[in-house]
């Protein structure tokens, strides 16, 4: 096998404080694993400026001009971070063998690559890198996003338990993921979803080098309510089934009213109307959960994600 070419994908929003700091680091793990024989001289580094308004881009182009290592994409506008990165790895695509993508900022270790490009090369084509501590967030951090993954499998969505967007895809996976062409974009959530054969490497968060989190509070909410509604439509299930028990409990409700009344507890008309109340109730749940067992599915529809995807072939079934 050839080495393979390798595209370190960075999104960078308003990053001028720690770009400069980082951005060696990533030059520095291109030339060692090149020096090691573990891939092309050809490997790059591919910014993806995301709409920032202070200096990152023309840091990017600077850059750019030190060294051909460096490359960058501006998008037009902000667009968050998840958008950032698919842009980056769609740009990456074809011009490479595998990519890598990585937040800017120095908190995930670089050093995991290494580990990352070898089960690479003992064939997993997906590598997800996975925090094996969370003791430099802070208890706010920490709290909210081991919570956010629990959630999510609570909800049904099939995600690596404290993985973030730190990982390498071959562009073999890239090519199906491609397909994908949803745009609420959730992509720890998406590449599971592809397939192929994939590994875990671990490795511990470090604090951001420079500058502060991009993510607000209010971003770390969209993210999570994202992730949720894009990959699963168990919460539409689950109106389905308090439907279902509302129903149920009104139908204790009317047997209740019923009894009551022949007991003569009750003033007249109350046995009639408390009957009618919870019936209808029950039944309006009920019929709203059908409705949006339906919705559900033509959110999935409509979203005409890839119904196969083939990893292998015999020799006689080449493509
Ligand atoms: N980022 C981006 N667009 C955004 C927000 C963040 O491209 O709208 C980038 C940011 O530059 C960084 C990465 O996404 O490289 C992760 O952001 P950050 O470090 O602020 O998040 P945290 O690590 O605090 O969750
Ligand atoms: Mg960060």
């Amino acid at each position: 096998m050839n080495t393979p070419v390798l595209y370190i994908v960075v999104p960078c929003y308003n990053e001028e404080t720690v770009l400069p700091l980082t951005a060696p680091m990533f030059l520095e793990k291109i030339n060692a694993l090149t020096a090691q024989g573990k891939i092309s001289p050809d490997s790059r580094i591919l910014f993806v400026n995301d709409g920032s308004r202070d200096r990152t881009w023309d840091i990017i182009e600077d850059l750019s001009r030190q060294d051909e290592h460096y490359e960058g994409i501006a998008q037009s506008r902000n667009r968050g971070h998840q958008a950032a990165v698919l842009a980056g790895l769609m740009e990456a695509r074809t011009r490479c063998d595998i990519t890598i993508s990585i937040d800017c900022d120095g908190q995930d270790d670089i050093g995991a690559m290494d580990a990352m490009v070898d089960a690479y090369m003992d064939g997993c084509e997906v590598v997800y890198g996975v925090r094996s501590k969370r003791d430099t967030d802070t208890f706010f951090k920490r709290f909210t996003a081991e919570g956010f993954y629990k959630l999510l499998k609570a909800m049904g969505a099939d995600v690596v338990f404290n993985h973030a967007d730190y990982r390498l895809i071959s562009s073999r996976v890239l090519k199906e993921f491609a397909n994908f062409k949803e745009v609420n974009l959730f992509l720890r959530g998406m590449v599971p979803m592809v397939g192929f054969k994939s590994t875990s490497v671990y490795y511990e968060r470090h604090e951001r080098i420079a500058g502060e989190s991009k993510y607000s509070l209010k971003k770390m909410l969209a993210l999570a309510f994202d992730g949720i509604t894009s990959l699963s439509v168990k919460p539409i299930r689950m109106v389905f089934f308090a439907g279902l028990l509302i129903m149920l409990l009104s139908f204790i409700g009317i047997v209740w009213a019923v009894v009551a009344a022949m007991l003569g507890h009750s003033v007249a008309g109350w046995a009639s109307l408390a009957c009618l109340v919870c019936f209808v109730g029950g039944v309006q749940c009920l019929f709203l959960g059908l409705i949006g067992e339906y919705i559900g599915k033509i959110y999935l529809e409509v979203k005409a994600r890839p119904r196969y995807i083939i990893s292998d072939r015999t020799d006689d079934m080449e493509e």
